[in-house]
């Protein structure tokens, strides 16, 4: 069958991710000779920034390509984009189309209820549920397919146990150029041509807030070291890539794992090869595993430290303190890996003396950089449950409506005109300071150079 893969349409978008879930999906049928396209909206959207003009060279892709079956990638603060877009391709595709992605799988009953013209949702991981589809197979019988006759109360999200059994991501349906290009976020702070890459799925714990885990859900499952340091080569030969960045939750969450990876990248050289970064959790950090990361080249650890009050951490159920987000910075100074932390803004009770008190735990404590995202509450979380707003049940989802919902603080305590003013005085100002040192500090100067140039006089358009 021919199958076309589509990204929601984006703006903007300053990290150069590649979309491995799509990626996943797109090597499994292909192994299984199915003919897979992929149109990236999300790029295009980057590129031109016009919705229209990307809308009509999808039709015109769609016509051309005649695919049978068409999948979408579903995230909450874009759902718009598949509503609207799925509407569109109705007026001129009669063949299946399917949703996956966190935001299908949260809520696959009403995603079909609310977008008409969808057939299936693939919940979970969608790899082998895509797949049994393009094979033919009787969709009620197909493990994490949901049809507008499942019934939900005996329903499970598919989850794949044995992880090596699928082929390395597909790499050839994206425009590479793109994704592995050069730039400063991918591995925050490193201007490098940095890939991304998964050696883990799952994450053991429970954040109240945590959209992150409802695809890949709770059981971990991973890589083996041999599987994952295969694909690393694979990434500098054929794409030459400087950086790596391991989308894994928590790519400490087990030791033997992360040893595994780390001798057996040390052991095929790759150290002296690439750069690469990981996310952890701020109670998995000491001596030794940072030791041995350090060694294997591992240069950023990023940490979703959320708060420096206890009580936040409590809150959310996050399992971390403030102690141990201290303590994880400290330690990795001590063995020259550096350290993002990722905060969070608009907790219940929140002050503007808790936002400066934050910007001074930063100059004190002095992670490499640092990001402030305002809480949002996505479905399928337990926020969204105990929140009890029922948002995306009891409105359409239209732009507005949708863009509204995210840009709004659901416990604000600080009036809005007050923390935009903190926000464009006192943070944007520290902030812009403190990366600007950060750059420096990370990278060479020829490094530098090539990022002014690549900048100012390239013609490269993105
Ligand atoms: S540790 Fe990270 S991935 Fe795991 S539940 Fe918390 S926020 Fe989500």
């Amino acid at each position: 069958m021919k199958i076309l893969l589509i990204t929601p349409f984006s703006k903007y978008n300053s990290i150069r991710w590649i979309p491995l879930g799509v990626s996943y999906i797109a090597s499994l049928l292909i192994k299984n000779r199915h003919i897979v396209k992929l149109y990236d909206r999300s790029l295009k959207g980057c590129c031109t920034g016009d919705k229209e003009s990307v809308n009509k060279d999808m039709k015109s892709e769609i016509l051309r390509f005649k695919p049978d079956i068409i999948g979408f990638s579903t995230v909450s603060p874009v759902i718009y984009d598949a509503l609207e877009c799925i509407d569109y391709i109705r007026e001129f595709f009669d063949g299946i189309i399917i949703a996956g992605g966190h935001h299908a799988t949260a809520m696959p009953e009403l995603t079909l209820k609310k977008i008409s013209g969808l057939d299936f949702v693939a919940a979970g991981e969608a790899e082998y549920t895509v797949l049994s589809l393009a094979n033919g197979d009787k969709p009620s019988g197909i493990p994490g397919l949901f049809s507008r006759n499942t019934d939900a109360s005996g329903f499970k999200n598919y989850q794949i146990k044995a992880l090596d059994r699928l082929p390395f991501p597909e790499y050839r349906i994206f425009d590479m150029h793109y994704y592995t290009g050069a730039n400063r976020s991918s591995l925050r702070g490193f201007y490098l041509k940095t890939a991304c890459i998964l050696s883990s799925r799952g994450c053991p714990n429970n954040c109240k807030f945590c959209s992150e885990s409802l695809t890949y859900g709770k059981g971990i499952r991973f890589h083996s070291a041999d599987y994952v340091v295969e694909n690393i080569k694979k990434l500098i030969i054929d794409y030459k890539v400087e950086g790596l960045y391991f989308h894994d939750n928590n790519f400490l969450s087990s030791y033997s794992h992360a040893e595994n990876v780390c001798e057996k990248i040390i052991s095929n050289n790759l150290h002296k090869k690439i750069k690469w970064g990981i996310q952890a959790g701020t109670t998995r950090v000491d001596d030794d595993i940072l030791k041995l990361l350090s060694k294997a080249g591992c240069v950023k650890i990023e940490f979703g430290m959320e708060s420096i009050r206890d009580n936040d951490l409590k809150n959310m159920n996050k399992n971390a303190t403030k102690g141990s987000n201290e303590t994880a910075l400290v330690l990795c100074k001590k063995h020259k890996i550096m350290a993002h932390s990722y905060f969070m803004t608009g907790f219940e009770g929140e002050k503007i003396s808790d936002l400066n008190s934050t910007l001074a735990w930063i100059k004190r404590f002095k992670p490499h950089t640092f990001s402030l995202h305002p809480l949002k509450i996505y479905p399928g979380t337990e926020l969204y449950e105990t929140s009890g707003n029922k948002f995306f049940e009891n409105n359409k989802w239209d732009r507005d409506s949708i863009e509204k919902y995210f840009n709004t603080e659901h416990f604000r305590n600080i009036d809005s005109e007050e923390k935009k003013k903190w926000y464009l005085e006192v943070y944007k100002p520290f902030s812009a300071r403190y990366h600007r040192k950060a750059l420096l500090n990370a990278n060479s100067l020829p490094s530098l150079f090539r990022m002014i140039w690549i900048k100012y006089f390239s013609k490269r358009h993105y």
